[in-house]
């Protein structure tokens, strides 16, 4: 029995005959249209299959995954487009916790193979923001913040890339940081909600 190319679950005959080469969850996800924010993208929602997808690369550390989720982000014509409008390209440092224990850097791996793949510059973050990052995740706080980044001229456009959005506060904090460059982003997937009653 064939395998589907993302995940390697068997397929069943009937999907095949349909010439289907993913299996049905995998398909489903690649048919999904992606989210645009007021200044990024989001490619995937960040719940169900997805986020089993992302949770078993990133903690349990499955080396087949990464590949595919890496190549899921490079095929996505939001990608290409939000690429198109950068110079450069740097991943959201990973949380203190998670470089601890020894997880998939997923941000990192997108961004570098981005860069690549499109020829753009990578840069990481500067040094600090990692420890700011930790700090926020010691608060309470969980709510989604408005996702404002600064507007400045003649500066360099950054493209920031993270595995998942949430509240928003880490791209957020980055593209303050980042006083020479006009930032954008893009998440393999979305968990930010635009509530009303979750904004300040
Ligand atoms: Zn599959």
């Amino acid at each position: 029995m064939p395998n589907c190319l993302f995940c390697h679950a068997p397929i069943s005959s009937d999907l095949i005959q349909l010439n289907l080469r993913f299996c049905i969850s995998c398909s489903m996800l690649l048919d999904e249209p992606g989210v645009r924010h007021a200044c990024g993208v989001s490619l995937f929602s960040y719940q169900g299959y997805f986020r089993e997808l992302i949770l078993k690369t990133k903690v349990a550390k499955d080396h087949q995954l990464l590949p595919a989720l890496v190549d899921l982000c490079l095929e996505h014509p939001y990608t290409k487009e939000e690429v198109a409008r950068c110079e450069v390209i740097m991943p959201v440092p990973s949380s203190f916790w998670g470089r601890m224990r020894g997880g998939i850097d997923i941000a990192y791996f997108i961004a570098r193979e981005c860069a690549y793949q499109f020829g753009k510059r990578m840069r990481l973050a500067p040094f600090g923001s990692h420890w700011r990052i930790f700090k926020r995740s010691m608060q309470t706080q969980r709510q989604a913040m408005r996702l404002n980044f600064p507007r400045r001229r003649d500066s360099i456009p950054t493209l920031l890339i993270d595995d998942v959005i949430t509240t928003g506060f880490s791209l957020l904090q980055l593209a303050y940081k980042l006083e020479n460059s006009q930032c954008r982003f893009l998440t393999l997937g979305n968990a930010y909600s635009t509530r009303e009653d979750q904004l300040d």
